[in-house]
């Protein structure tokens, strides 16, 4: 079985599970363990040399019973039908656990940006969007970046859309420029959810009289900022790291300066007064709190048993691996789940949508402090159920969640409530 597979495989077997514990009627599992729709794509570009080349693209709408389906665009040489399905799938959860009024959806284009010369992205980017226009819209589906697009990909597919349309419409995708309708704080949303369901953490665990230790794998968008947003607030990165290498310093790392030297000779590796440590012990350091923000299933059964942080806050998507769950749960070793933790940037997204459909745009501190009780309220909701059905937060992130949307299915369709 290979590993997109078992993505989509996981990610249904983590439906399945939570829709067994809820008692959910057959029909409705039925419903919710495949997307309700489907897209494939064929995108034709005319490349720099004069030649045409095709692109398959995907959309996938898990879900649209909350409200229009939401996710990002991955374009990436590995991304499969599968992986897109997996992801929208968790898409619609993420966004019940939030309870902000989306379903959930995603896409992606096999391709490898990095390859494309400029021209040529921004043609493959403005005929991909407009292939999908008819089954996406501001009521129907809004797309985001992901993995491999950026502002100014979406800043060309606003434009692309709008031309069609014949008007402006910067409520068709989310993570734009501000200067083209984006939002403030969409930069850093991720990481100022994730730092927020840390603080809520830290108080349900009796630790918030500590100068907490953090250990962060990966320093891209979401590691970054949240090492820099802990770092101000005063707690103390102990240890970070890149592709290039792992670094680690028990007396405290600078972020913002390790950025600077990241960004001067391409890895946090080599930044002064550190000592240099293989990637996979970063995992392992002494600290407080784990922040794994890079890859998916970067903790196994393997390494869970030498985790010394008593927090793992899940920035990346789904960078715990079954088994390893297992054994944190037996640690007693709290872990923030992907579906809750980083799901700031979903609902900042949410608000840049909402000011587009005004056409009035929010000051920075009303975005993050809307952002913060978001994520302060969902906090507390999974809290709550992993105390009354006695679960860890990943299963009680997955049973709120699909309840959600399970009632809303059957609102719709029976008239009946799928009860507790
Ligand atoms: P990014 O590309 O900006 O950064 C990824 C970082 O991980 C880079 O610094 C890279 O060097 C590092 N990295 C890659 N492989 C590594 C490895 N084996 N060991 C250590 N470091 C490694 O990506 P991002 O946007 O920060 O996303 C990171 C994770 O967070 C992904 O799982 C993504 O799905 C998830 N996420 C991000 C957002 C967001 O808004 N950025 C939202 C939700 C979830």
């Amino acid at each position: 079985m290979d590993k997109e597979r078992n993505v989509w495989l996981m990610t249904q077997q983590r439906m399945e599970n939570a829709m067994d514990t809820l008692g959910l009627k057959p029909g409705i599992k039925k419903y919710l363990r495949e997307p309700r729709k489907t897209i494939e794509v064929s995108v034709r570009v005319q490349m720099d040399d004069g030649e045409i080349d095709v692109f398959k693209g995907y959309r996938v709408q898990h879900n649209s019973d909350r409200g229009p389906a939401k996710g990002g665009l991955r374009f990436s040489p590995t991304v499969t039908l599968d992986d897109v399905k997996a992801l929208a799938m968790l898409m619609s959860l993420k966004t019940a656990v939030v309870d902000i009024p989306f379903g959930g959806a995603k896409g992606g284009i096999t391709v490898n940006p990095k390859e494309l010369s400029v021209r040529e992205l921004e043609a493959l980017s403005r005929q991909y969007i407009l292939e999908l226009s008819p089954n996406i819209g501001i009521d129907t589906d809004i797309p985001a970046p992901d993995v491999g697009t950026n502002p100014q990909i979406m800043a060309w597919m606003t434009d692309a859309y709008s031309i069609q349309k014949g008007h402006f419409v910067p409520g068709i995708v989310t993570g734009k420029p501000l200067e083209v309708g984006g939002s403030q704080v969409r930069d850093e949303a991720t990481s100022v959810g994730v730092v927020s369901t840390i603080i809520s953490a830290l108080k349900h665990m009796d630790m918030d009289d500590i100068e907490p230790r953090v250990a962060v794998q990966g320093f891209g968008n979401a590691g970054f900022h949240c090492a820099r947003i802990l770092h101000d607030m005063g707690f103390r990165i102990v240890a970070v790291s890149d592709t290039g290498g792992a670094i680690y310093n028990p007396e405290g790392i600078n972020p913002k300066k390790a950025r600077a030297h990241k960004l001067k000779s391409r890895s946090v590796c080599e930044f002064p007064k550190c000592r240099p440590i293989d990637p996979r012990e970063l995992l392992e350091v002494d600290c407080d709190i784990l922040i794994p923000a890079a890859l998916e299933n970067q903790i196994d059964e393997d390494n869970a048993p030498d985790i010394k942080a008593r927090i793992i806050a899940e920035a990346a998507n789904a960078p715990v691996t079954p088994e390893a769950d297992k054994i944190l749960d037996q640690r007693n070793i709290m872990v923030i789940p992907d579906l809750l933790c980083n799901a700031g940037g979903v609902t900042v997204s949410y608000f840049e949508w909402l000011q587009n459909r005004q056409s009035y745009y929010w000051s920075y501190r009303e975005v993050s402090s809307k952002l913060k009780k978001i994520m302060e309220r969902a906090f507390s909701e999974v809290y709550v159920m992993s105390q009354k059905r006695k679960v860890n937060m990943r299963n009680a992130a997955s049973i709120l969640a699909v309840k959600r949307v399970a009632d809303a299915v059957s609102l719709k369709t029976t008239r009946s409530r799928c009860y507790l």
